[in-house]
């Protein structure tokens, strides 16, 4: 038996710590992200038994090799199982390119994968510990209603999302305000940033410490974890035989989901290329074809909105991988293994132009429907098969990351109809709202947390 993983900074000044402390800790003390100090394994016999385990067992056998030491094997199992009570499609294009669709969480997004599970662990922890947190997010729209849906219920955490009223759309808003119960939402007259700043301001106020804050943004190791099951269960579905390589291709901004495959690829899962699909914000296929890096401020605006990163958080955990160390501001303290990444990862920037006649392009000649981000994903695929040549006995897999009813505008506009809604967002028009709007200031926000969460 191996050793208890332990996780261990990136930035390599704050002690290792078990699973349940970076979980509940989510960004480490010298601000560095957590990473296991070691990849478990699976063989090939042990990926080949996935075909015949539905996602939930899937996600316990994958998950169980990361926590082990910290949860009980039973305890896992229920909680995987009532996490993925969803389907995973996976949606045939032609020959062996698929399309897999992670939209069919109840806010319809792939963030519900990690956020789903991520907030079942830390209630799990809270309620053995008797503790209670209450959780602080600011959302510009997906995350905040991932998180809300997630934690709704959850007896020992509430939540507190705040949004700028005016950058999130209807049905992103009602996905936050119609649940209730544990779960507070707060409008904002004003951006995204300014958001942030009153949630980080929060954090560092010592007369908020009785409340027990913590957050649940995407660098959670929590939320990582539980990104790199759905690279084994499409690939357990869709091979023809034992150890045969997939090409997977993944819309990326801040690296969460990528980093999920590449893991998966370093427990073994057989992968003859990850394919990085950016949008215009450039940085990382710049960095893989030149060595040096650049962060993109400020980031680019693009229709696949929820990647418009310069600089992708989990960077500094991939080039710790391949043995590299990165400050959580982009310097490269030690270079990785450019040579191993170069031929384990291929990236391909795609601009709005491109991504919107990818839409067109996906439906008329493979009735394949594709939103704004999921098409940067089958643009970047395209693109690799363009370079590396078609191969019609290679298995394809490109993920879709949000349903095409989550954008509307752009799907009337570009293939003339309105996507019928995916059954977790039906009748949400007509559920009523309720959520409370404060002052931009932060005093505002510090009365309402002491007055409603003492
Ligand atoms: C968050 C998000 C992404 C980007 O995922 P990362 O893990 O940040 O790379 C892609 N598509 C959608 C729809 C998202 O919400």
């Amino acid at each position: 038996m191996s050793k208890q993983i332990t996780y261990y900074s990136t930035n390599l000044k704050a002690e290792p710590v078990t699973f349940k402390e970076a979980l509940l800790k989510g960004i480490a003390p010298d601000k560095g992200l957590y990473m296991p100090d070691q990849i478990p394994q699976f063989t090939p016999d042990e990926i080949d038994r996935f075909s015949g385990m539905p996602y939930w067992e899937i996600a316990y056998k994958v998950i169980h090799k990361f926590i082990k030491g910290d949860i009980h094997a039973k305890d896992l199992k229920a909680l995987c199982k009532d996490a993925y009570d969803f389907d995973v499609p996976l949606e045939n294009a032609y020959d062996r390119k698929y399309v897999m669709r992670l939209d069919q969480g109840p806010t319809a997004s792939f963030k519900d994968f990690a956020a789903r599970m991520m907030g079942r662990l830390m209630n799990y922890y809270l309620t053995r510990d008797k503790r209670n947190l209450l959780i602080l997010t600011a959302t510009s729209g997906d995350t905040g209603s991932a998180i809300a849906s997630a934690y709704y219920g959850l007896k020992n955490v509430k939540a507190v999302v705040l949004f700028p009223e005016k950058e999130v759309t209807s049905r992103q808003r009602k996905q936050m305000t119609t649940l209730g119960k544990n779960i507070q939402i707060l409008s904002l007259d004003g951006k995204f940033d300014d958001c942030q700043a009153l949630v980080k301001q929060a954090f560092a106020d010592k007369d908020l410490d009785h409340l027990n804050l913590s957050s649940a943004n995407s660098i959670n190791i929590g939320r990582l974890i539980p990104q790199t099951v759905y690279y084994f269960y499409s690939y357990s579905r869709l091979k023809n035989s034992i150890g045969e390589k997939a090409v997977f291709s993944v819309p990326s901004g801040n690296f969460g989901d990528m980093m999920g495959g590449v893991i998966a690829m370093k427990m073994g899962l057989p992968v003859k290329k990850f394919v990085i699909a950016t949008n215009s914000n450039d940085e990382f296929p710049k960095y893989l074809e030149t060595g040096k890096y650049d962060i993109i401020v400020p980031s680019k605006n693009c229709i696949s909105s929820a990647m418009n990163v310069g600089h992708p958080s989990n960077m500094s955990r991939l080039v710790a991988l391949y043995g590299g160390v990165m400050t959580e501001k982009g310097e490269v303290k030690k270079k990785p293994d450019m040579k191993l990444m170069k031929k384990e990862i291929w990236s391909a920037s795609v601009d709005d132009k491109n991504t919107k006649s990818m839409i067109k392009d996906a439906w008329k000649k493979h009735e394949l429907l594709l939103e704004p981000h999921g098409s940067v994903g089958w643009s970047g695929l395209m693109e690799y098969i363009k370079a590396h040549g078609d191969d019609k006995e290679q298995l394809y897999i490109s993920l879709e990351t949000a349903h095409p009813a989550k954008f509307p505008e752009q799907i009337i506009k570009l293939l003339g109809f309105d996507p019928e809604l995916p059954k977790s967002l039906e009748g949400i028009e007509k559920r009523k709202e309720k959520y409370d709007t404060i002052g931009l200031e932060y005093k505002h926000f510090k009365k309402y947390l002491l007055k409603n969460y003492k």
